[in-house]
């Protein structure tokens, strides 16, 4: 039972635990075991006409003086906790000083920045980008580019037919879009056709049913294989960044006479390395001197007009850059290794 004498105790006990109380709920309980009926300083205050009458003003005094102050320390300390509040809840949403929550950013395919980077290259040569048909009727696929339905290069492109009585065939290389071309632009003209084709045939590190070659096509008056020769160095050299040496071998492609295999000085190294088998050639892209059957099948007068055309492997310049050891991570759809472009 409390008592006027532990007055000054019952003061600073009261007051320390209203400071410390942790929540509405703590200090609901101290209200009611303070100034509720039955409470703390209600039972001092009950006590007062039964003192002496001498002793009942300061008594009055001091037990209303309690009472006012622990009242005035609940109203305090819930004011602080409120502002605790708010402000805890302020900050989860408006805190500048909060590290942001983690988000994901999307990045473009290195296929697609190469062919970006590849494309602009050529514009700046003055070339025109153009576009075909990834389905392919067979006359533009095959037999325009000198390869007749009984020629055997047709066996070294496994091929998926879409519909082999219409003719329709997944492109297996973009060399369909020179025809496409010849068909519709007036000579002279420059294109590349960047894009992709598809072989049906089995994948391994190096071999992949659909991948991306970019086709050039330049035709014009006295076009000849030292225009070739330069137009390639030139891009080489954008694209690998350096003076890149060529190599031209003979090769045959039906749709080139004469054809060539390029090959570029190794980028990586001066005397040997794992990507060039320690050669220091790069077995890189096709392209000859457009076939005069081919300048004919796009509607072309060879006798008048000459051409050169090329193609190259796009995954094959990302894989020789990175140094990428599987064409498969292209279509692979893993964003361990997407997101590292
Ligand atoms: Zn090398």
């Amino acid at each position: 039972m409390a008592s006027f004498d532990d007055l000054e105790r019952l003061r600073e006990e009261g007051l320390t635990r209203v400071r410390e109380a942790a929540g509405g709920e703590a200090l609901r309980a101290l209200e009611r075991e303070y100034l509720e009926k039955g409470g703390v300083v209600t039972s001092l205050l009950a006590e007062i006409p039964k003192l002496e009458p001498t002793a009942r003003r300061d008594a009055g005094i001091g037990a209303n003086r309690l009472k006012g102050e622990i009242e005035g320390a609940l109203a305090a300390r819930r004011e602080e906790l409120l502002e605790a509040e708010l402000a805890r809840e302020a900050g989860g949403a408006f805190d500048a000083t909060l590290p942001a929550a983690p988000s994901q950013r999307g990045s473009l395919h290195p296929i697609t920045q190469v062919t970006r980077e590849v494309e602009e290259i050529f514009t700046a040569m003055g070339y025109r980008v153009l576009d075909g048909p990834e389905v392919e009727l067979d006359f533009y696929n095959f037999q325009a580019l000198n390869i007749p339905a009984d020629h055997p290069a047709r066996e070294h492109q496994d091929t998926f037919w879409c519909d082999e009585e219409q003719n329709l065939v997944l492109r297996t290389q973009t060399s369909p879009v020179q025809i496409r071309a010849m068909e519709t632009l007036e000579p002279p003209f420059r294109v590349i056709a960047p894009g992709r084709v598809f072989r049906n045939e089995a994948c391994d590190a190096t071999h992949e049913h659909t991948f991306h070659q970019v086709e050039g096509l330049v035709v014009g008056e006295d076009v000849n294989v030292g225009h070739l020769i330069g137009t390639l160095k030139g891009f080489l050299g954008e694209i690998f960044r350096r003076e890149t040496d060529v190599r031209l071998r003979p090769g045959f492609f039906p749709f080139v006479e004469p054809g060539f295999e390029v090959d570029v000085r190794c980028p990586f190294c001066e005397s040997g390395c794992r990507v060039c088998s320690d050669t220091t050639w790069i077995e890189y892209c096709g392209c000859g001197m457009v076939h005069p059957h081919v300048l004919r099948a796009g509607g072309i007068d060879p006798e008048r007009w000459s051409g050169f055309a090329f193609g190259m492997g796009l995954d094959r310049l990302v894989m020789m850059r990175h140094r990428i050891d599987d064409i498969r991570h292209f279509m692979g759809g893993d964003l361990r290794f997407l997101t590292q472009f």
